[in-house]
């Protein structure tokens, strides 16, 4: 394209901003005779007709009688632009543009001109028909400019081949569309200007750094501008030429200013400044200019070449934007809107592929067949009948559906959540209860022998009320060893246990069962897929029940156990004292130690937790065992303290636990591994030290400790941040007992994977998806779900790439759990 017309088409998707008559100073109607000037010296007179058509319309401009007018100016001219004659002397003496530069206005244009086409581009070099064998997945060395060390360090960022590239989406983009007159600048906005360049020149600092400046105007004002240490921009920015800035208004010396903004020159294609830029990730040697320069010739030409894998009908039914659009928008926007639909239609891809991959997990699950269990309604009547209380609704509703499960000839796969003290256990028990009287086996899993231990108490009380033949239930855990242990095995084998209650002990190779009909595993993320598989595989293919204390925000559900059906109990039994909650400052935490002493003195416990150290598990040892020291010296010497933290031995813990569920202790003190659900309905007092460090949902985890037994309990969070962030954080605590509610504001704040505790292993690698989005969310499943009732196999041959996209997708991830 000749500079004029690169000039004026710069100009007017400046003005199209807001068609005000603004981008350039006095109105177009004055740039009308410079331009026209510099048109015919590039095109020569055969363009007179056209130069005068284009130079009529900007002469009007200014008087045009309302924007509407003016929008429709401003496309006419744009046209107009387009269909610029080729040629003309001038081009001739530009360099053309290599070969994968094919950016739109590089491309052959419309045959409008009556011209030789002695000077169009020549057919394909040596270097663009080597671009016609490569492929989207070829390495990114074989992009013009891109050596083995750039290749290198693009690596860094994950950009391998060139649909990485396509792919390496922007972390945000600087608005630098607005457009402002010098005169009209304010500090701290983000702008452009257009400007003249008046004087430009290097000067040296006396530290020895070097200071390019230069003075702008654009006729209603003039501007300093200072890049620091680029020297090099002397041969580049010059007097009289006219540039185009981008960046935050500065002030010196009570002057406005610009330092080191963006800039290019008005006669390029605006990359760097006057539109939505991208701003990318970088690394060491690789800077953003070359960066978004590199991406724009990629996505130019490569984009066209990406075929779209989103089924036509989820597109249209959708309204999503195709893949092509979608992927030239993310990176260069032609507006907020568009770059708002770019983004949408490629998390909703991310999240389709996802939900797909989900379903077919579900699908490979439900095809095999489970035993059907022939539970019948007078016996869950019977057990329900013989508990000591009634069942909540939600966990009648839970159990009924549980049952459902049970008499179906596909094994269950549900996930069972509520909150601490739902009464999760009674309808686990319950569907144990069921299986048993059917003459199969059930197993319990839980994370630590002193909660399989208390499992282990509390089913085999429910059990033991059940009218009619009574189960017996058996404890495995790493402690039974020996003799007893060797028994356990048999009886297993041999169908004389109906039960069993224990931990990892339960998946040892020597375990066997005579019929494992219903594996219940609790406490969903503290066991791998691996584990609740190793469980499963125990019995032929059998119901598969997994509870969770963590409320877990639908959106998040559905990302991660979209293959599972889940069960809430979402209501508290009724008469649940709830937790009083207060935030201390530190500066009161004397009197809060005198109300812990308090508690002590009716016969009540306490758990005080340590602040989580983020560094290392060891460090946060030590503080704990520092604290643990401070609080039996100094501050309750006549108290019996005992200390747990995660350095130490399995056995130690387990002890320790036992002996201040067991009343021997009066204070545990503790790092986060005692979040974990025990059962200690004496404890009355949770005090948390530096609660602004933990996550709110595992706030909640703590809380649930207490109030759990006859007597008030309460939480007392100490903060070392009295920043109103924190604050605010800690009052939502304070102010809920709702834990899905404090799950749903957590993954908000923190996002998924500080969420879930540790990184869970197998988290899906979203970029642009949010897994708090649950309206996206739930679209992409729901229209995942109506697309695959169409094409549960994907065999389509439609559906080609769309399976390619899955399988790439879930690589790695074939455990069907
Ligand atoms: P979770 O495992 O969900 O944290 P549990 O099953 O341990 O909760 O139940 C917490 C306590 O509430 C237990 O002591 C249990 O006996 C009691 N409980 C459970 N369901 C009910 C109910 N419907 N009515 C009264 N108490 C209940
Ligand atoms: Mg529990």
């Amino acid at each position: 394209m000749t500079t004029p017309v690169k000039k004026l088409t710069n100009i007017l998707r400046l003005e199209a901003e807001k068609c005000q008559d603004r981008a350039v100073f006095g109105g177009l109607a004055r740039y009308t005779d410079t331009w026209s000037q510099e048109a015919r010296a590039a095109f020569g007179p055969e363009a007179d007709d056209w130069i005068q058509a284009v130079a009529d319309r900007l002469g009007v401009y200014g008087s045009l009688p309302d924007q509407t007018a003016r929008q429709e100016a401003v496309a006419t001219l744009l046209e107009m632009l387009k269909a610029a004659p080729s040629l003309g002397q001038e081009e001739k003496r530009e360099k053309a543009p290599s070969p994968p530069d094919i950016s739109p206005q590089a491309r052959p244009r419309r045959e409008t001109a009556a011209k030789p086409r002695s000077v169009e581009r020549p057919a394909p070099t040596p270097r663009a028909s080597a671009q016609a064998r490569t492929g989207l997945d070829s390495p990114i060395t074989v992009l013009q400019g891109v050596g083995p060390q750039q290749a290198q360090r693009l690596a860094k960022l994950d950009v391998n081949t060139i649909r990485d590239m396509l792919y390496l989406f922007p972390r945000r983009h600087e608005d630098y569309s607005q457009l402002k007159p010098i005169n009209r600048l304010e500090y701290g906005e983000e702008v452009t200007v257009i400007a003249q360049v008046w004087d430009a020149g290097v000067r040296e600092t006396r530290g020895g750094s070097t200071l390019f400046k230069a003075t702008l105007s654009d006729g209603t004002g003039s501007i300093e501008v200072t890049w620091f240490n680029q020297p090099y921009l002397a041969d580049k920015i010059k007097a009289g030429q006219q540039i185009v800035i981008s960046g935050k208004v500065n002030e010196y010396l009570g002057r406005l200013c610009f330092n080191s903004p963006e800039w290019e020159t008005l006669e390029e294609e605006l990359l760097h400044t006057a539109r939505l830029v991208p701003v990318y990730p970088l690394t060491g040697g690789i800077s953003a200019k070359w960066l978004r320069r590199l991406v724009k010739r990629t996505v130019d030409y490569w984009s066209k070449r990406l075929p779209d894998h989103m089924p036509a009908s989820v597109r249209q039914e959708e309204d999503l934007l195709d893949l092509e659009t979608a992927i030239v928008q993310v990176h260069f926007p032609d507006n907020k809107e568009s770059l708002k639909r770019a983004r949408y239609r490629l998390a909703f891809d991310e999240l389709f592929v996802l939900q797909i991959g989900l379903l077919r997990r579900r699908h490979l699950w439900r095809s095999v067949p489970g035993k059907p269990l022939p539970v019948d309604d007078t016996t869950l009547r019977g057990f329900t009948h013989a508990l000591p209380f009634e069942l909540t609704n939600a966990q009648q509703r839970a159990l009924r559906q549980i049952v459902a499960d049970l008499r179906s000839d596909r094994p269950m796969n549900r996930l069972l959540q509520g909150d601490v003290g739902s009464g999760k256990t009674v309808v686990a028990a319950a569907a144990m209860a069921l299986t048993v009287t059917t003459g199969a086996q059930a197993a319990l899993m839980a994370p630590t022998e002193i909660l399989a231990e208390q499992h282990y108490q509390t089913i085999g009380r429910l059990l033991e009320q059940m009218p009619g033949h009574r189960p017996t239930v058996r404890l495995l855990t790493g402690s039974v060893t020996g003799q007893e242990r060797e028994e356990i095995y048999a009886r297993l084998a041999d169908g004389g246990v109906d039960v069993v209650v224990g931990t990892h002990a339960l998946i040892q190779e020597g375990v066997q069962f005579k019929e494992l009909a219903l594996a219940v595993v609790d406490e969903q993320h503290r066991f791998g897929v691996r584990q609740r598989a190793a469980l499963r595989q125990k019995g032929y293919n059998p119901h598969l029940l997994v509870m969770t204390a963590t409320p877990i925000p639908r959106s998040l559900e559905l990302t991660l156990w979209g293959h599972l059906d889940v069960s809430i109990i979402g209501e508290m039994p009724p008469g649940r004292k709830p937790v009083v909650t207060r935030l201390i400052l530190p500066t009161e935490r004397e009197r809060a130690y005198t109300f812990v002493h308090s508690q002590t003195e009716k016969g009540r416990q306490v758990f005080i937790i340590c602040p989580l150290v983020e560094e290392s598990e060891k460090i946060e040892a030590k503080a704990a065992v520092e604290e643990h020291e401070r609080l039996q010296k100094h501050i309750f010497p006549d108290l019996r303290l005992g200390l747990l933290h995660g350095r130490m031995k399995g056995k130690e813990k387990e002890a320790t636990m036992a002996r201040f569920a067991q009343g021997e202790l009066d204070i545990l003190v503790s790092t986060s591994v005692v979040e974990v659900g025990i059962d200690v309905p004496n404890a009355t007092v949770m005090l948390i030290e530096g609660a602004d460090r933990f996550g709110l949902a595992q706030l909640h985890q703590f809380r649930g400790r207490v109030g759990r037994g006859e007597h008030d309990s309460y939480c007392l969070l100490v903060s070392d941040s009295s920043s109103p962030e924190a604050q605010e954080r800690l009052q939502a605590v304070e102010a809920t007992n709702d834990g899905f509610l404090l799950a749903q504001k957590d993954l908000e704040l923190r996002g998924p994977g500080e969420f879930l505790g540790t990184r869970q292993s197998g988290f899906p690698d979203l970029k642009l998806a949010s897994v708090t989005d649950l309206r996206l969310v739930e679209a992409a499943r729901e229209a995942a779900r109506r697309f695959f009732e169409t094409d549960p196999e994907l065999a389509d041959p439609d559906n080609r790439l769309l399976a390619r996209r899955v399988a790439q997708f879930w690589k790695g991830e074939g455990e069907v759990s």
